[in-house]
């Protein structure tokens, strides 16, 4: 199997199986929602940050196969980790689809399927929508603690 093929499992994989998809009602999570207008994704992201650390990332979205099957990998990866780490993970993975040098030690596994991206900028946005919403998320929920 190629690489690109491999790849290409993760993304149709989330896609057809997402998961931590389906918002909840819970005054503890913060939540952003962003819209893509390019290309119509539309995506929410909730998080619920505890003594540093994320205990839960939920979304819920609709949009192309690479917008909704990078929300369902972003989940899997930011969930569980300590609000640091989640930072840290978040800005590999932007200097991944960019196609800069990223430190493969904190980033691997499965969000490497968005390395092809960076051959298409126009898809770039939505490799990344739901991240970004993550990423705002987390610091509304950092600067609340303090
Ligand atoms: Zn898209």
């Amino acid at each position: 199997m190629k690489i690109e093929d491999l790849y290409r499992e993760v993304i149709l994989d989330h896609y057809k199986n997402p998961q931590n998809k389906g918002l909840i009602k819970d005054e503890r999570y913060h939540e952003v929602h962003l819209f893509n207008a390019s290309c119509g994704d539309d995506v929410i992201v909730q998080v619920y940050v505890n003594n540093k650390r994320v205990e839960d990332v939920r979304y819920e979205g609709k949009g192309c196969s690479i917008c909704c099957s990078s929300a369902s990998v972003m989940t899997t990866q930011i969930k569980n980790q300590t609000l640091e780490n989640a930072f840290i993970i978040i800005e590999e993975y932007f200097k991944l689809v960019k196609g800069e040098a990223f430190n493969d030690k904190i980033l691997n596994g499965e969000p490497l399927a968005y390395q092809g991206v960076t051959k298409f900028p126009a898809r770039v946005r939505c490799a990344t929508i739901a991240w970004k919403a993550c990423e705002t998320a987390l610091k509304e929920a950092e600067n609340e603690k303090q």
